[in-house]
C-alpha cells in the first residue's frame, strides 16, 4: 500500500461526511440502536460495531486503519498514551508464574511495570544485554512467555537483531513485543521481521506537534481482539476522539517532517563531531556506531534523536551548557516541532555523578523543525560557556 494513500485516503469515507477533506471528530460516548437484536449483537462482539466509545469510535477507526497499515499489521489498537499500550500488551500475555525476558533499561514505565506491578501478581522479569542474541536464549526458562525488545533504545540506541530474536522465540511459543518508538514504522517494520506485537508512542513523531499523547499496539487480528476484549475495554485507556483527530492531522505531514529532520540531524551531528568540547556523538546511522551494520540492515532510516558526550569532568559544565541554550529547550519527550535537550545528570543525584562514566556525561538531543543553522548557532554559543 502506498504511503501517500495510507496517509491521505485510507479509512476516510468522505462521502459520508459532506466530502469534508478533514474528518469529523465524533465526540460521542454512546451510539443509539433501533433493534434489540442489533444491540444484542453489539454486546456479544463489541469489536464488531459501535456501541460505546470506550470500545470503538468512528474517528479512532480512521486512525486505527492508517496506523495498522503503516505497521504492515493486520490490525492495531490506539491508546491514550504509549505507556498504556505497553501495559495492555504485556498484561495480555502473562499470568501468575510466568517469566519475561526484557532488554536491559527499557523505557522507564515498562521497567516500572516489570519491577513494581507484575511481581505483585507472580510474574518475574530477567533483564539482559539484548545486543547478543544468545543472551535471549540463555535467559529463557520453561515458564518464559514474553520477550520484550526496544530497538534502538532512546539513550544509547543499543539495537537487538530483531529477526534473529523473533526466530528464537517463535518455535518456543514465546510472544515477542517491541517498543518501536525510536524508528516508528516509517523507518522500521518489526511485524514484517516476525515480531508479534509492535508498540510505538504516538506522542512523539505521529503527533509531531507536542500537543497530545497517544500509543499504538499493532499485531494480528486475533491478538488485537484478545487485547480489545479484555485489557482495552477493562482499563478504559483507549484514545479519545479529539486526540485521535490530532494524530490523524499529525500523520498528514509525517514523511515531510522526517525528511526535514533527517537532514538537519546530520548537519547538527557534523557540527558536533568536529567541536573540541564534544567527546563523541552516538547515533545509530553514524559510521562510528558499534552496531552500524545491523542498523543499516533492519532500519531504513533514523532521524532527530541522538546523544553526545561532553568533554568535561564537571557536572557544573553540563548544567551550564544546558542552561545557556537560548532556543533549544530542556524538556522530556521528542518528535515535536521544537528541538530539545535533556542531560543524563538530571536523573542522577549530584553526589553520585561520576565523570569517569561517559554515560553520566550524556546529553540527549532531539533536532526539530527549525533551520539547522539556527540550532548549530545555539549549540555553539552554549558550548562556549562550559569551561
Ligand atoms: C515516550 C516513550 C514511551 C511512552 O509513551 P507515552 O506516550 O509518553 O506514554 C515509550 N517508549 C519510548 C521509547 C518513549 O520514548
Amino acid at each position: 500500500m502506498d504511503l501517500s494513500y495510507i496517509i491521505n485516503e485510507l479509512g476516510e469515507d468522505r462521502e459520508n461526511y459532506f466530502n469534508a477533506v478533514s474528518p469529523p471528530i465524533m465526540q460521542t460516548s454512546n451510539f443509539a440502536f433501533k433493534k434489540v437484536d442489533n444491540l444484542r449483537q453489539a454486546f456479544e462482539d463489541e469489536m464488531g460495531g459501535y456501541l460505546y466509545s470506550r470500545g470503538l469510535n468512528p474517528t479512532v477507526e480512521i486512525l486505527r486503519k492508517k496506523l495498522a497499515a503503516l505497521d504492515g499489521a493486520e490490525d492495531c489498537l490506539v491508546f491514550n498514551s504509549g505507556a498504556a499500550a505497553i501495559f495492555a500488551g504485556v498484561l495480555a500475555n502473562v499470568k501468575a508464574g510466568d517469566h519475561i525476558v526484557s532488554v536491559k533499561s527499557p523505557y522507564t514505565w515498562a521497567q516500572r511495570m516489570f519491577d513494581v506491578i507484575l511481581p505483585r501478581f507472580g510474574v518475574t522479569t530477567t533483564y539482559i544485554d539484548g545486543t547478543r542474541t544468545d543472551n535471549w536464549e540463555q535467559a529463557t526458562g520453561n515458564n518464559t512467555t514474553l520477550y520484550y525488545l526496544e530497538s534502538p533504545n532512546s539513550w544509547d540506541y543499543a539495537l537487538q537483531d530483531i529477526m534473529a530474536i523473533a526466530s528464537v522465540a517463535r518455535p518456543k511459543g514465546i510472544i515477542t513485543m517491541i517498543d518501536n518508538s525510536y524508528c516508528s514504522p516509517l523507518y522500521q517494520k518489526p511485524i514484517e521481521m516476525g515480531i508479534d506485537l509492535s508498540m510505538q508512542t504516538a506522542t512523539k513523531y505521529i503527533s509531531g506537534h507536542s500537543d497530545t499523547l497517544g500509543g499504538v499496539l499493532s499485531g494480528s487480528h486475533q491478538m488485537m481482539k484478545k487485547i480489545f476484549d479484555s485489557e482495552y475495554l477493562n482499563i478504559g485507556s483507549g484514545i479519545q476522539p479529539f486526540n485521535a483527530w490530532l494524530l490523524i492531522r499529525g500523520l498528514r505531514t509525517l514523511p515531510a517532517r522526517f525528511d526535514r529532520i533527517a537532514g538537519s540531524t546530520l548537519e547538527v551531528i557534523d557540527f558536533l563531531k568536529q567541536h573540541p568540547a564534544i567527546e563523541s556523538v552516538i547515533f545509530p546511522l553514524d559510521k562510528t556506531f558499534p552496531q552500524y551494520e545491523l542498523a543499516r540492515r533492519q532500519m531504513s532510516g533514523a532521524c532527530g534523536l541522538f546523544t553526545f558526550v561532553l568533554r568535561t569532568n564537571k557536572r557544573e559544565s553540563i548544567v551550564r551548557f544546558c542552561e545557556s541554550l537560548k532556543h533549544i529547550m530542556m524538556a522530556v519527550s521528542w518528535g515535536g516541532h521544537e528541538s530539545l535537550v535533556i542531560p543524563k545528570c538530571a536523573g542522577i543525584p549530584p553526589g553520585d555523578f561520576d565523570p569517569s562514566n561517559p554515560g553520566h556525561r550524556y546529553v540527549r538531543m532531539y533536532a526539530g523543525l527549525e533551520e539547522p543553522q539556527y540550532l548549530i548557532d545555539d549549540l555553539k554559543q552554549a558550548l562556549k560557556q562550559i569551561n
